[in-house]
């Protein structure tokens, strides 16, 4: 078996005034009045992204010439810490500054990089994941939507299925077959960059058990995608869909997401002292303490350019099962029983988590999965 060691985190003295200046930002918005804060990344709030932008924190690590700060990813941890902690309203832009911008930065084409990094930096441009299909959700590589070349781009076919904000994204990052599957598994697989308005593409909504709308299924039909939307090189879209994961996977909102209720929950405890509050509230602490550790070890490493996916895979599993533990535990320490319309914030942000965690060990990679990266990465399978 292999050692695996987690680095100690980098602290920055830039990153520490940030968060003040955010702490200050945020002190003008009180998030904390709708129960719908308590979990995931708050509301989808085009202004708020907006406002964020314009201070320089969304697209933080992007070189100034494409609209960045030019910061390191430590910075954008801190502020990023901040802003969830806070509940602020940042399921806009949250794929594009995770994920789809530092791929298109890596990966992209001069012309990508200049169209579209500033649009994302000012809060202007969101993003959805083209990357489940219907009966090949965790097994990527069996994608099936398939591009063939013709005169000048692309034609695709296919369907994605549990695509988030799809029907509210300016763009799509899209896995698919640009050859057919071969013994390889992972080769023959291509990126690219898709306009949402593109004929040919129609997004299908999918209400999930809380009620919401908040993924779909997308259907492409003979979508026609220019030669300047492919992303990279064809046929390594399985390496660049793979470093593209290790963003996905390791950041603070894999054990944040319910935070909210937590805070609720001690403002309920300073009203009701009780010794099993107190415990249930120091275990979770202890946990978050520890995952937050891990997290940003995570950070540090991949800012050192250093391959973290295996490292990106515990914190995942790890925190996806403790944001799902947070509901029950603290269900069962008061004895409160959750109710979506209770004018309590703490029964009702109880409700809206009990629905809402089931998701966490299954959206950015089922926990199955992620053990099997881990189990590989340790030489254990
Ligand atoms: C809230 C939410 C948001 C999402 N957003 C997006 C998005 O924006 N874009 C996107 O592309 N996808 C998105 N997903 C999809 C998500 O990534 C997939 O649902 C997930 O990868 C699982 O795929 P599946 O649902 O097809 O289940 P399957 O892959 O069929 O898995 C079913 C079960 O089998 C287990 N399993 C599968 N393979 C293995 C294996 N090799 N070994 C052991 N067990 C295995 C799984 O762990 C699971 O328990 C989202 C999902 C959720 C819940």
């Amino acid at each position: 078996m292999s050692n695996l060691s987690f680095p100690r985190p980098r602290q920055s003295e830039v990153g520490e005034r940030l968060r003040a200046e955010v702490r200050e930002f945020l002190d003008d918005f009180d998030f904390r009045g709708d129960p719908h804060t308590a979990s995931v990344f708050g509301g989808f709030d085009p202004e708020f992204s907006e406002a964020l932008g314009a201070r320089g924190w969304i697209g933080m690590g992007f070189p100034q010439r494409y609209g960045g700060g030019g910061y390191g990813l430590v910075e954008r941890y801190v502020v990023l810490e901040e802003l969830l902690a806070a509940r602020a309203p940042i399921t806009a832009h949250s794929v594009a500054d995770r994920q789809s911008g530092q791929l298109l930065l890596r990966f992209g084409n001069e012309r990508q990089r200049e169209e579209i990094l500033p649009r994302i930096a000012a809060g202007k441009s969101y993003f959805c994941i083209g990357m489940s299909e219907p009966d090949s959700g965790s097994d990527l590589a069996s994608v099936r939507t398939r591009a063939t070349k013709v005169d000048g781009g692309w034609l695709v076919s296919g369907a994605k299925i549990w695509t988030t904000n799809a029907h509210r994204s300016h763009y799509m990052i899209l896995l698919c077959r640009t050859s057919p599957a071969t013994q390889e598994r992972h080769a023959g697989l291509s990126q690219f960059l898709v306009d949402m308005k593109t004929p040919g593409i129609v997004c299908k909504p999918i209400v999930n058990i809380a009620g919401v709308h908040d993924f779909n299924e997308v259907h492409l039909q003979n979508a026609f995608l220019p030669d300047e939307a492919l992303i990279g090189v064809e046929g390594e879209g399985w390496k660049q869909v793979t470093s593209e994961l290790a963003f996905e996977r390791s950041g603070p909102e894999r054990f944040l997401s319910h935070l909210g209720l937590l805070e609720e929950f001690v403002h309920v405890l300073k009203r009701q002292p009780s010794a099993e509050g107190a415990k249930a509230l120091g275990r979770l602490v202890a946990h978050l303490a520890t995952l937050r550790r891990m997290s940003r070890s995570v950070a540090t490493m991949i800012s050192d350019g250093q391959d973290a996916a295996l490292h990106a895979a515990l914190v995942k599993d790890l925190g996806t099962c403790f944001e799902q533990e947070i509901p029950e535990i603290l269900r069962l320490a008061l004895q409160t029983e959750p109710d979506p319309n209770a004018s309590d914030a703490y029964r009702a942000a109880l409700a809206h988590v009990v629905l809402n965690a089931p998701s966490s060990t299954i959206r950015g990679g089922t926990k199955e999965v992620l053990r099997s990266i881990v189990a590989k990465g340790l030489g254990l399978r």
